[in-house]
């Protein structure tokens, strides 16, 4: 494939339209996909809008992205044409500096992302992509539901596994979306106690069914009063603002709130909110290739799925409208091909 046709955005916050370029030829160490599933991150309305001020016109969005090979560069021998693959939000590393070596690829200072400065997922082909960062998709997981765990999923899983979440640790999840129904069902299946916490006392029963064993209504004093000094771990995944001050306090002793959602009114509190049982203050974003693999592997064994709605690609306006209006339960899939995998 050549040339690549998809939906791109031409100016910020506008509708995308239909768009077609010419892929680049492939290195050597590059693959290219045939797209059949993408799904949509939140950050894909971020780079729509401009909000992070990286975005440039026009450009096609999306890295959350399921397809299958169709062209390997000469030095890519551990993956084959028409194996099914997902790619995320990163799409390449230099693979020499000192984090790549230390397979911590997510923090080199010469990688790209799939869909700054590059064309994304929201199109029928991707090319130009470091192998390394083209992940096997284990068999039992469906092309649908795998697509929201490249970025989403890895987004959760990550600082659970960093944070050595286990067996009896008890982890807090703040915000039920896109991340937490995702941190939920991960953190039980590792084994930990969950309390799911939300300011929508309605989505008790839903946190429920993702496994939580306990919640908490954010806007309930009493309650939050009484989980005073209870938890080891909390993902702090909402997009609205909960005050730092209000995490720390549910925190044990060492316990860390992990900031994996750019939030902007969060980091007030007091310095004897840290220094009271020594607490932490952690940020994490995505995670390198191997652990995305492990992810994937973790969620095949442990049935942890996202809860998907799928429209066709030529839909995209109506899905990310649905994602801007908060209706999108949980993740919205673009069926590329149609295909019903
Ligand atoms: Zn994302
Ligand atoms: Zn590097």
């Amino acid at each position: 494939m050549s040339t690549i046709t998809g939906f791109a955005c031409n100016n910020p916050k506008e509708d995308l339209r239909p768009f077609s370029y010419e892929a680049k030829p492939l290195a050597a160490h590059e693959v290219a996909l045939q797209i059949t599933h993408c799904s949509i991150c939140h950050s894909d309305i971020h780079l729509i809008d401009n909000d992070w001020q990286v975005s440039r016109y026009p450009f096609i969005p999306g890295h959350e992205i399921v397809g299958t090979i169709t062209a390997l560069g000469d030095d890519v021998k551990h993956l084959q044409v028409d194996q099914r693959v997902g790619i995320g939000w990163q799409r390449s590393s230099c693979h020499r500096c000192d984090q790549c070596v230390a397979r911590n690829e997510h923090f080199c200072m010469r990688q790209q992302a799939t869909c700054v400065g590059n064309h994304g997922g929201f199109a029928d082909g991707i090319a130009a992509i470091d192998s390394a960062f083209a992940i096997p998709i284990p068999d039992y997981i469906s092309s649908a539901h795998a697509a929201p765990l490249l970025c989403g999923g890895i987004t959760v899983f990550s600082p659970l596994k960093v944070h050595g979440v286990t067996t009896g640790t008890k982890v807090g999840v703040v915000g039920i979306g896109g991340l937490g129904h995702l941190a939920l069902q991960f953190a039980t299946a590792m084994g930990a106690e969950v309390t799911a916490l939300s300011g929508t006392a309605s989505k008790a029963t839903e946190a429920a069914s993702f496994g939580a064993s306990h919640f908490i209504d954010l806007n309930d004093a009493t309650a939050m009063r009484k989980a005073t000094s209870s938890l080891d771990v909390i993902l702090y995944t909402a997009s609205g603002a909960v005050a730092l001050s209000k995490m720390l306090a549910l925190l044990r002793p060492h316990g860390k709130v992990c900031v994996i959602s750019g939030s902007t009114d969060l980091m007030q509190a007091t310095p004897n909110e840290f220094l009271m049982g020594e607490k932490s203050v952690v940020g994490s974003m995505i995670g390198p290739p191997a652990r995305i693999a492990e992810m994937l592997e973790f969620a095949a064994r442990h049935n942890v799925l996202p809860q998907i709605e799928s429209m066709p690609l030529a839909q995209v306006n109506d899905a990310l409208a649905k994602v801007r209006n908060n209706q999108a339960r949980y993740r919205m899939v673009l069926e590329v091909s149609g295909k019903a995998t």
